[in-house]
């Protein structure tokens, strides 16, 4: 077990800044004042953040860590900091970690013995969902889905009977696509497109799948997150109910699979659910 407190010295300390995913005005003051003590500031794209930096009147030593060298760099970073450094990290827009890089980064400053801290802003799933209408109380966040079709829709059949809203990130010339892979593969159920979040042409655009996948794709440009209703028809139905409704059965001499496939017209869930349970 370990103990980290955030505040107790600004020495040994990594930040992870969230930054503006469309407006600029998202940059808060502690964002501000944060990256303002840095000594040196990692970036995934060193000209964006030099960019984003340089609008706010701020000028600072950068180097990149991105997917590809996120390792090599980490340790680069670490080396840094253990020399007393203050160094910041930044992706290209909203939290570093959230399909972006910084999970091997943090992996890394932690075995360092790097507290690790984060300075607050958006992320377009958070903003997404908040204003989605779908419900919030339980959510999964998926991200993208893989480009090849056939590794696309393996990964939604494991999703099929998720209760949560699913949430994913996706690209514009690629909607229709994936809307139609996610009507064939979760069946018809109620999504939210949200797109160009924060920004001057931002929209949602609620519907049911076999609506959204009739949108006319010229239209759906920008950055853009899918957000999907969860299963509604898995019962809340405890797993102890159902393993003693399969006892029952076989007390009464039915087979396994017999008692399942009873079992599952009677409480009406799926025989995956309940084979899982048994076997
Ligand atoms: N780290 C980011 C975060 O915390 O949200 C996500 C980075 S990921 C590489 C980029 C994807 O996030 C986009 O393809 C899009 O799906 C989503 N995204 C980013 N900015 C967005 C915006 N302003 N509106 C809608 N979606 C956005």
């Amino acid at each position: 077990m370990t103990k980290d407190k955030s505040f107790s010295s600004k020495n040994n300390l990594l930040y992870l800044v969230a930054t503006p995913i469309g407006n600029l005005n998202e940059v808060s003051e502690r964002f501000i004042s944060v990256i303002k003590e840095m000594d040196i500031i990692a970036a995934e794209d060193t000209r964006n953040t030099g960019s984003l930096l340089s609008k706010l009147g701020i000028s600072k030593d950068f180097f990149s860590l991105r997917e590809h060298n996120e390792n090599q760099a980490s340790e680069h970073l670490i080396n840094l900091i253990k020399e007393g450094k203050k160094v910041a990290y930044m992706s290209d827009a909203g939290y570093p970690g959230i399909s972006d890089p910084g999970y091997l980064l943090v992996q890394n400053a932690l075995k360092a013995g790097i507290r690790v801290s984060t300075i607050s802003g958006p992320s377009a799933f958070i903003n997404a969902l908040v204003a989605s209408g779908l419900p919030t109380n339980h959510f999964y966040f998926h991200g993208f889905l893989p480009a090849k079709e056939g590794e696309a829709k393996k990964e939604l059949e494991e999703l099929k009977e998720k209760k949560e809203t699913i949430i994913f990130y996706e690209a514009p010339h690629r909607i229709i696509k994936t809307l139609n892979l996610l009507l064939n593969v979760l069946g018809n159920r109620k999504a939210v497109i949200a797109r160009e979040l924060t920004k001057i042409n931002e929209e949602y655009i609620r519907g049911d799948l076999s609506e959204l996948v009739e949108l006319d794709e010229t239209t759906l440009k920008g950055e853009m997150v899918v957000l999907i209703e969860g299963n509604k028809e898995i019962k809340d139905i405890s797993d102890k109910k159902i393993l003693s409704l399969v006892g029952y059965y076989k007390k009464q001499g039915l087979s396994n699979k017999d008692s399942i496939e009873v079992v599952a017209k009677e409480l009406q869930i799926p025989k995956n659910r309940i084979k899982k349970l048994v076997l």
